[in-house]
């Protein structure tokens, strides 16, 4: 199968699978958002959706969080994963918010990733989340199951290279769908261990479908 076929198949596929595929992690602003993001590291999004309303009501603006320290950040986030580091990357991410881009979350690649703990991954699900641009961040989930459908040849080992691949083939337009289809689909059927073949949607025309 042309590699054009495949990812149109998949396309079609997964937007039936999942037709209001969006982020489950809970957020009313760019703001939100972004600490969610940053908790989500090495974390689940339930685990990160259990903290954040009481993170939110102690620190509701950026303002609020940059004037925090990171002690004052820390027994809010306690249960999620690498809380120390965690709570210093917000208190900082906050203060440089409020200090060079006049306490409104940047919209731009370059200006995301210069702020501390926030990576590439996480500055394209704000481009695709919250600011509507179109953006593949890839995580475990879409690393693994673009792999694992043959999406992207093996030679792609790193997740720079995995972006690329999927922003050349998928829909422009539906990018940052696509993004959630993969990751929901890594979540619930394509799972790291056992995937669950036999229920899933592309076992006829995925290259390691054990069905
Ligand atoms: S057929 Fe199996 S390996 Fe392929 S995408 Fe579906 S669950 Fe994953």
């Amino acid at each position: 199968m042309k590699k054009r076929e495949l990812y149109d198949l998949c396309s079609q596929r997964l937007a039936k699978e999942y037709p209001a595929a969006a982020t489950e992690l809970h957020f009313s602003s760019p703001y939100e958002l972004l600490v969610a993001v940053m908790l989500s590291a090495q974390c689940t999004d339930k685990r990160v959706n259990m903290v954040t309303p009481a993170l939110f009501k102690a620190f509701p603006t950026v303002q609020d969080m940059a004037a925090a320290t990171p002690g004052q950040i820390f027994p809010f986030v306690r249960s999620v994963s690498y809380p120390n580091a965690k709570s210093e990357h917000l208190a900082e991410m906050a203060r440089m918010v409020c200090e060079r881009f006049n306490g409104e979350i940047p919209q731009t690649m370059d200006e995301m990733v210069s702020l501390p703990g926030v990576g590439r991954k996480t500055a394209n699900v704000m481009l695709a989340v919250a600011f509507g641009g179109q953006a593949m961040p890839v995580d475990t989930h879409v690393f693994r199951v673009s792999h694992r459908i043959g999406l992207v040849p093996e030679s792609c080992t790193t997740p720079l290279s995995v972006e690329k691949e999927l922003v050349k083939y998928f829909q422009h337009d539906r990018l940052s769908d696509a993004h959630h289809w993969l990751i929901l689909h890594g979540r619930y059927v394509c799972t790291a261990r056992a995937p669950k073949c036999a229920a899933c949607c592309l076992n006829d025309i995925c290259r390691s479908s054990n069905y």
